[in-house]
């Protein structure tokens, strides 16, 4: 199957009438309303909603980036947990699509694209290395077919024993050359071991990794040398993580206009309104969509952008999320109002690899040192 008989624009979808959007929508409020908190407890992993917004067309709308952003925000809308299981999942999608490995293409696209395949990412680790933050944790070697890889990754996320993730590892010939490639959960070599019970974001299937040697056939290799193919990928990668905070943003301004009825007459003290969260949504989501209509210009002045959003969005979400919190009062201190699981939510947006810090490193370094540069 061709690339782009596997890839789908909201047109498509739209034929049916309805479009791609209002589909990923309705499906969240059905689908995931009910098992939000069971997610965010962390008793749920969401694999069955997860397949069936891919059959909806959620991972494959990646002709058009700004298609599979807005299908993130309004997952995001929803559930932040499983909006940041949308962006693996589309990572995922996004490496198999970019990478020149026809033999991987025509393995992996099709089945990440329709959900068939579920998995994510492994980049934290990288990208921190490739900014001086922490070391490159795996390692391999060339072998006959493929390579040898070892090493262990503390976090990934939308896991599971079938499914699978891109990361990259260093080659121990002392070159310093980086080959990015996919993880197959499923290889004995492969152990999954849960991670301590999280704040928020308890049911994303995230687990610690170890690889011990494990064979990683040519047809896993995204790219080798990996570099160039990060900075090809490396916009998008930032961009769609963007949905996850514009839809929590836009569900923060829902929360502080519902209890609006009853508390106006205090909650106009407030400093922050809902109207100033909406606008500021409406110009990080303009200014998100605009950048990801080219997420290939390969331009520095370009990549700043990415990044400077990517920081305001984190900073946006704790934002409106501390708003709601104040908004609601008490009712919002409850366990079972989700404002209180949108403000922990929202730090993750700001804590996810690259981090408010490491974003601010990023800005504070010379441009030409971005990841990709050197390749
Ligand atoms: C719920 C959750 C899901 C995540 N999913 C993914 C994913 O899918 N893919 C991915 O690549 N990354 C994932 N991460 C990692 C995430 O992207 C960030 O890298 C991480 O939150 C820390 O980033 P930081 O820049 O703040 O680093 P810091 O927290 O400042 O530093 C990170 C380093 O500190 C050390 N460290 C600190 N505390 C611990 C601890 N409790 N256990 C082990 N090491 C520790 C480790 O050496 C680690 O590399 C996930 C993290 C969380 C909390």
């Amino acid at each position: 199957m061709t690339t782009m008989a596997v890839l789908r624009k909201s047109d498509d979808v739209a034929d049916e009438g309805e479009s791609l959007i209002d589909r990923i929508a309705a499906l969240s409020r059905t689908e995931l309303t009910p098992i939000a908190l069971a997610i965010d407890e962390g008793e749920i992993y969401p694999a069955e909603a997860l397949r069936h917004l891919g059959e909806a067309g959620a991972w494959s709308a990646h002709a058009d980036l700004r298609d599979t952003i807005a299908g993130i925000s309004a997952i995001g809308e929803t559930c932040g947990a499983t909006a940041f299981m949308a962006w693996c999942q589309n990572t995922l999608v996004w490496y198999i699509l970019n990478s020149e490995n026809a033999a991987l293409k025509v393995r992996f696209l099709s089945n990440a694209a329709s959900g068939k395949l579920l998995g994510g990412t492994g980049l934290s680790n990288p990208m921190k290395s490739f900014f001086g933050i922490e070391k490159l944790k795996l390692k391999g070697r060339r072998t006959d077919g493929g390579y040898i890889v070892r090493g262990a990754l503390p976090w990934v996320s939308n896991l599971g024993p079938d499914h699978m993730f891109g990361t990259i590892f260093e080659l121990e010939d002392g070159s310093g050359d980086k080959v990015m490639f996919l993880v197959d959960c499923a290889d004995p070599n492969v152990t999954l071991t849960p991670c301590k019970p999280f704040l928020a974001m308890d049911g994303t299937g995230t687990y610690a990794v170890q690889l011990r040697d494990v064979f990683i056939p040519d047809d896993q290799v995204l790219a080798a040398p990996a570099m160039p193919f990060v900075k090809k990928i490396r916009a998008g990668f930032i961009l769609m993580q963007n949905g996850m905070g514009l839809g929590l943003i836009r569900d923060c301004v829902a929360i502080m206009q519902s209890v609006r009825p009853s508390l106006e007459h205090v909650n106009c003290f407030l400093p922050k309104q809902p109207e100033d969260f909406a606008a500021l949504l409406g110009e990080l989501e303009a200014e998100t969509m605009q950048l990801a209509a080219t997420p290939y210009d390969s331009s520095n002045a370009y990549w700043r952008r990415v990044v400077e959003l990517r920081l305001r969005i984190g900073d946006a979400s704790v934002a409106a999320a501390h708003a709601a919190m104040l908004h609601c009062g008490a009712r919002g201190y409850l366990k079972s109002h989700r404002a209180q699981r949108r403000l922990r939510e929202s730090y993750f947006v700001a804590i996810v690899t690259p981090a408010t810090k490491q974003l601010r490193k990023m800005l504070a370094d010379n441009a030409r040192e971005y990841p990709g540069d050197q390749g």
